[in-house]
């Protein structure tokens, strides 16, 4: 197995040769204004982020993971720096950058699979039989034809991701997002959860952002990890990694590879979770 390698310039990613990149943070300062108090978020936070990529933004909680979302997503905007969308300032919200939330009991349970993945296509005014349309791509993109017509409450957990997704697909992001999905998880359910996404990127390869705070699953998911300091976050190192497939997590190279993040994170207090 490879050898996860450190990538210390943004510009060192993997399929950087002049690749414009979905999105770019450059040092980003993110900042919550309380009556009383200022809350620094994250602290000149730089990052690439490229086509197809499962980019993992990993730390422990509290260091801004979420708050750089919500910044991505164009709600928070940054008192430093700027983030970038295919070259340009993100100045608020649009349908090109979606997140897709666990809980998949956001599915409407009223709405059948078609009725969910068209909901935010009607919502936004496009017209019915577009929507109609690509909904119908998306489940079939994601596998779920044959439940088309079924109500949430019929599908297992994964059949709700995929249907999610395929509801945030349908709306064609240049990137979706997920933050700490399956922290709520049991651990065989989250396991599973996981293999999905991963079968599921593998078929679609679209472009992933995922927030976590557990070593393991960013090594999991991640085919780049960014790991956080702390509170206020910066940046400690941005990863490769090599991708596991199931038998090879409990190998040497999967283990090394958590170890080296948790001495990052944690020094000689190093856990892995
Ligand atoms: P993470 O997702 O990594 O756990 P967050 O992005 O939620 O971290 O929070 C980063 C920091 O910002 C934390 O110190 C948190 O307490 C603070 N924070 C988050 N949301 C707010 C808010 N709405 N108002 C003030 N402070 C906040
Ligand atoms: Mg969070």
């Amino acid at each position: 197995m490879q050898q996860p390698r450190v990538v210390t310039s943004v510009a060192a990613a993997p399929d950087a040769a002049g690749a414009v990149p979905l999105v770019r943070a450059s040092g980003v300062t993110l900042q919550y204004k309380t009556p009383d108090h200022l809350v620094t978020a994250t602290y000149r936070v730089s990052f690439d982020i490229f086509p197809a990529e499962r980019y993992v933004i990993l730390g422990p909680s509290g260091c801004g993971k979420s708050t750089i979302l919500k910044a991505i997503a164009g709600f928070i905007k940054p008192v430093e720096g700027q983030f970038l969308l295919k070259n340009k300032p993100v100045t608020g919200p649009g349908p090109d950058r979606l997140m897709v939330f666990q809980e998949f009991d956001q599915l409407l349970p009223w709405k059948t699979v078609l009725g969910n993945v068209m909901f935010p296509m009607i919502e936004n005014r496009i017209p019915r039989a577009d929507a109609e349309r690509r909904a119908r791509e998306a489940i079939s993109m994601v596998n779920l034809v044959d439940f088309t017509d079924v109500y949430p409450h019929m599908l297992s957990g994964g059949m709700k991701q995929r249907c999610a997704i395929a509801r945030a697909m349908a709306m064609k992001p240049d990137v979706l997002m997920m933050d700490e999905p399956y922290a709520a998880l049991d651990a065989l359910t989250r396991r599973k959860m996981q293999d999905e996404l991963l079968q599921l990127w593998n078929d679609i390869r679209f472009t992933l952002v995922f927030v976590t705070h557990s070593i393991e699953e960013a090594v999991i998911l991640g085919s780049r990890i960014l790991v956080l300091s702390p509170h206020p976050g910066q940046v400690r190192a941005e990863l490769n990694s090599p991708g596991f497939a199931y038998d090879t997590r409990s190998g040497a190279a999967f283990q090394e590879l958590v170890h080296k993040i948790s001495h990052m994170l944690f020094g000689d207090r190093a856990g892995t979770n």
